[in-house]
């Protein structure tokens, strides 16, 4: 028999100033059942849907469809978000690698929105995606303001070890001052989805942002997609969604719920960085940072977003999100580890390179030379011991 996931009941439990949204689910692997949940601030309570399944149906379509498990739910789906769905379902799984196009069954009703409907979300991040959107959206008449910055955490950020609390409560206190500074209504979400499925945020990000805007459905007419992927990349099945996301919110429109990306948002990491050199709450606010709640400008994520500030002669007007000092200290090392992806043929290094030449030195080029050396010879039997022997370092 299939392993199927089942859901049971919706329920709502207010708690002092927050309001959990409970979706109570059997897996029939399991005997008992289980309760995966979702907390949002006490505000939010008339938004939140309990009597259709869309929300959880959408949640766990990427856990089912990966391990190839069948989806039902004894509470009915709405109509039009349950064709969709099956649409979207039989369309991956013929497209993709990794993705099963699995049996799913609700039975189906209208959805009647009951709030106003005034409700635009957009995501709460900071990063390079997330303010191009907010960048995009005041640039753009046609596109109304957001009202709401999401902040989910429902996997990424426990992904930090020791420093997860602090990080969580760093990136939670700069998305807040950014919404008092500019005007939007924060959103904190808190999940148990992580630890209950315990699957790579990448691979359900995009479900789970969708699936709250679906929870919060009786008020949400917008979501503004933050678009990790651009129109001119390889389309991938089988990586992240995000890379694919203009492809996969057709699927989840519905006429209460517009996933919507502003025209303008679908550009590469580099244009979109170019944009934000102009805009202030980005150059106050951008945070890239893979370890920390301030950016470290040694991670991966900071060093790519420094060059690219340096190829767009940018990086002094961000002196408020980076440490100039740290920077000028790494400099080098960061111009010469650039110079190395750019000789895999690495995208992102091929796209910033013809911005940067006319920065990068004779040093850079033989550092970058010493540590390709470096690198080969600790790939050699006994090179780990070697270098140790030579004293060689590479940073
Ligand atoms: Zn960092």
């Amino acid at each position: 028999m299939r392993r199927t996931i089942q859901l049971r009941g919706i329920s709502r439990l207010s708690q002092d100033d927050t309001v959990q949204l409970q979706f109570h689910f059997q897996d029939s692997a399991q005997e008992q059942e289980s309760i995966l949940f979702f907390t949002f601030p006490c505000s939010c309570e008339k938004a939140l849907v309990t009597d259709i399944s869309d929300a959880f149906l959408l949640a766990l379509y990427p856990i089912c469809a990966r391990k190839d498990m069948d989806l039902t739910s004894d509470i009915p789906a709405s109509k039009e978000f349950y064709r969709k769905l099956q649409a979207l379902n039989t369309f991956l799984g013929h497209h993709s690698q990794v993705l099963h196009a699995i049996h799913i069954s609700a039975e189906t009703t209208e959805f009647e929105r009951k709030g106003e409907q005034e409700w635009r979300l957009a995501s709460g991040s900071l990063g390079v995606d997330c303010l191009h959107t907010l960048y995009c959206a005041e640039h753009n008449p046609l596109y109304p303001r957001p009202t709401h910055l999401v902040f989910n955490n429902t996997g990424s950020n426990e992904e930090g070890g020791k420093q997860q609390k602090e990080l969580l409560q760093g990136r939670i206190a700069n998305t807040q001052a950014f919404c008092k500074e500019y005007g939007y209504q924060f959103l904190f979400v808190d999940s148990n989805y992580k630890s209950l499925f315990g699957v790579r945020y990448v691979h359900t990000q995009l479900y789970i942002n969708s699936a709250i805007a679906f929870m919060l459905g009786h008020e949400v007419s917008v979501y503004y997609v933050s678009s990790a992927g651009h129109l001119f990349q390889t389309l991938d099945f089988n990586h992240a969604p995000g890379h694919i996301d203009f492809l996969l919110y057709p699927f989840l429109n519905t006429h209460s719920l517009d996933f919507c990306t502003i025209e303008g948002d679908w550009t590469s990491r580099f244009y979109k960085t170019k944009d934000l050199v102009s805009y202030p709450p980005a150059q106050k606010y951008l945070n890239v940072c893979f370890d920390h709640a301030q950016n470290c400008c040694i991670c991966e994520k900071c060093r790519r977003t420094l060059i690219t500030l340096e190829a767009l002669d940018a990086v002094d007007g961000f002196a408020p999100c980076f440490s100039l000092k740290t920077y000028a200290d790494n400099k080098d090392h960061i111009f010469a580890d650039f110079l190395l992806d750019y000789q895999k043929g690495d995208d992102y290094a091929l796209e910033i390179i013809p911005f940067l030449k006319k920065k990068l030195t004779r040093k850079h080029h033989l550092l970058a030379w010493y540590k390709r050396t470096y690198l080969a010879i600790r790939h050699l039997r006994g090179g780990v011991a070697l270098t140790k022997l030579l004293h060689l370092k590479c940073w």
